[in-house]
Formats: structure tokens, sequence, C-alpha cells
């Protein structure tokens, strides 16, 4: 099978650009514009294997698009291509509905216009796999309640707002066009090559480096954590077994609070690079809450558990543990990515 990946140099992508190079016979071309988020070092275990190609290219920039799905002609898009920080979303919005909306929306025209020419047969095996967030779903507040498939749209951020159009805009591509779409909202990742913005890579960073541990409002939020290989055995499972039309939640049943997780990480530290006093508790600080900070977020799994067997099989202990011995050893990668 040809698959073209999108953001495929970004965190998620590049776990599942690597997967699908060492576990399967397709074929893999990887287009992303490298913002600061991306990086080729992230696919460099992979790149001169033979079933792997790269192009640098904006997905907003729409002849760029279509050169490369008249030569490439994908059989399965799964797309992944996103501005996906939520401070930044806060600060500079007009990037997340640039990439976020209208490149979703230039991608679902190349695939539709793809997808018409092609002989019944391909056209039925054809699929557009849309890689999207539970934070689309909003705030579940103090409750016990979980995200599922029916949970209504209620996005809080501009991030999470510019993927719930960009859902919507997969959805009625399949409604109106019949165009073969899937849709899949994972809760929060964790792993190896995450850009150390987000929570987990940024307090492994800034302790080693000695810095500060900032933890918004007095850390009480709470998000489901799944390791990022779990995820991307998920997502290659969707894109290959699951219904066409539907969507899938993919989470890890990891709750917790971010203060749990951080004092997770200082312990884990303290453990494997221990301080000559003290421990690296004892950087953490509290720094004014986020806007519209959601309070938790949590998904309920169930459906492609049942559906598509899926499962995930590591641990947040066991995960954590790897993910922090990956960054003790590549702490290359944190200096770069600063
Ligand atoms: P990331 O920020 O690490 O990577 C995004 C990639 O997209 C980067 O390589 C970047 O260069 C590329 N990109 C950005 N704008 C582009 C453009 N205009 N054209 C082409 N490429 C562009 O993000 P991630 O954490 O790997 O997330 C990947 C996807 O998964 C996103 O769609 C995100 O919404 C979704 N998601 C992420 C999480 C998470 O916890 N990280 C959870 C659920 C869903």
């Amino acid at each position: 099978m040809k698959i073209l990946i999108t953001g495929g140099a970004g965190f998620i992508g590049s776990a599942l650009v690597r997967y699908l190079i060492n576990n399967t016979d397709d074929h893999v071309l990887n287009i992303d514009k490298l913002t600061y988020a991306g990086s080729t070092s992230s696919t460099e275990s992979i790149s001169n294997n033979s079933r792997y190609n790269f192009e640098q290219i904006d997905i907003t920039n729409v002849r760029a698009l279509k050169s490369v799905f008249e030569s490439y002609k994908p059989q399965t898009v799964i797309h992944l291509a996103a501005e996906s920080h939520v401070d930044n979303s806060i600060g500079s919005p007009e990037e997340f509905i640039n990439t976020n909306i209208v490149g979703t929306y230039n991608l679902l025209e190349e695939s539709r216009r793809l997808w018409f020419s092609l002989p019944k047969k391909e056209q039925n095996l054809f699929r557009f796999h849309h890689v999207s967030t539970d934070e689309v779903y909003g705030d579940l507040g103090y409750t016990k309640k979980l995200f599922t498939e029916q949970t209504r749209y209620d996005p809080s951020s501009p991030y999470s707002a510019s993927k719930a159009a960009s859902d919507h805009l997969v959805r009625s591509w399949h409604k109106t066009y019949k165009l073969p779409t899937i849709l899949s909202n994972c809760s929060n990742n964790y792993g190896p090559y995450q850009f150390p913005e987000k929570l987990i890579p940024l307090i492994i960073k800034n302790a080693l480096s000695g810095s500060g541990l900032p933890i918004y409002g007095d850390g009480s939020q709470i998000r489901d954590w799944l390791y990022v290989e779990d995820h991307v055995r998920a997502l290659y499972l969707v894109a290959t077994t699951g219904r066409v039309g539907e969507t899938y939640n993919i989470g890890g049943h990891n709750e917790k609070k971010n203060i749990e997780v951080v004092t997770k990480i200082c312990n884990i530290l303290d453990s494997l690079v221990p301080l000559n006093h003290g421990s690296y508790l004892d950087q953490i600080t509290y720094v004014e809450d986020r806007p519209g900070h959601d309070i938790r977020y949590a998904i309920d799994a169930s459906k492609i558990s049942d559906e598509l067997g899926w499962v995930p099989m590591e641990t947040f202990d066991s995960g954590l543990k790897k993910t922090i011995k990956w960054y003790i050893k590549n702490q290359g990668y944190l200096k770069k990515n600063v």
C-alpha cells in the first residue's frame, strides 16, 4: 500500500512513519513543512529505506499538494500535520486557522479529486484518515464522565476549535461526496521526539538543566496519557480495518493530575540521575494558569477495543520510565529544540 503521511516529521507522525517502515511492507511518502516542531532527525533511523520518501511541503500550498497527489497517487492518506500547541494558539491563532482548517480542506479536495478518478475497486480501498484530539470535546470538569464518540463538540482554545472545524470538514466530505474518511480522536501522548514545549519533555529538559519546573495554576488539571507507540498502533488499525465514516476515540485510561505527572518525573529522575543535594521536586514553581484551561479530559476507548481489538501495551509508569530514559540518552535533542 502507498501511504501519504502529513506531519510525519513531528512527534506522533514520525513515530507512525517509523512504525510503518519497521513493521509493514507499506510505502510511505512523508510530507511536512518542517516548522519549529518538525525535524528530520526523528525519521533518520528509517530515512535510507527504499520504501520511504520525504518532501518538504506546506499543506496550505495547493499547487505543491496537487503535484504530490498527481505523481504519488496515494492509496491511503493519514493526516497529522497541524499546529499543535495550545499556548501558541492563544498568542497567534492565525497559523492554526491556516494549517489546521485550510490545510485540511486542501487535502480533502486533493483526495476527492484523486479518489473520483479511480476505478471502482480502488475507490473502495481508498482511505482518508484524519488524526484529531480529545480536546475538541471540551472540558469534563470535576465529573466522572468520559468522552465517547457521541460527546458533543465544545472546544475551549483556538487550537481545539481549529481541530474541531477540521473534523467537521472531514465528516462533511464523507457525507456529501462519499469520500471514504475515518476519524480518530486521541488523548495526550508522550514519548520520544516530542517538542519540549509540551509538559513531559519540558519538565525533563528543565529538570536536567537545573531550571524551574513550571506548573500552571495549582497543577490539578487532569489529562489521560497514552504512550505514543500505542497511539500509532491504533492509528494503523483504524486506517486499515476501521469502518468508513466512523470515529474512534483512543486513550490510555491513565488519568493523572499535572502535578502527579511532574512529581513522578522528578521521582524517576531522582533515581536515575540523582542530584548531589535534594530532589528535582525542589525545582517546581507554580505559574499563572493558562486562560480557558480545561480541567479534565478522559477518553472512553471501548469502541476501538471492542471493534478493532486495540488495547494499550504500556502502563503510565512503564511508558514514562522509557520516555525519561530516552531523553536522558538524547539530551542533544532537548538542547537543539529550545
Ligand atoms: P507536532 O507539533 O509534534 O507535529 C506537527 C507536524 O506538522 C510538524 O512536523 C510540523 O512541521 C508539521 N506541520 C505543521 N504545519 C504544517 C503545514 N502547514 N504543512 C505541512 N506540515 C506542517 O504535533 P503532534 O503532537 O505530533 O500531533 C500530530 C497530530 O496529532 C496533530 O494533528 C494533533 O492535533 C494530533 N494529536 C496530538 C496529540 C498529542 O498529545 N500530541 C493528541 C491527540 C491528537
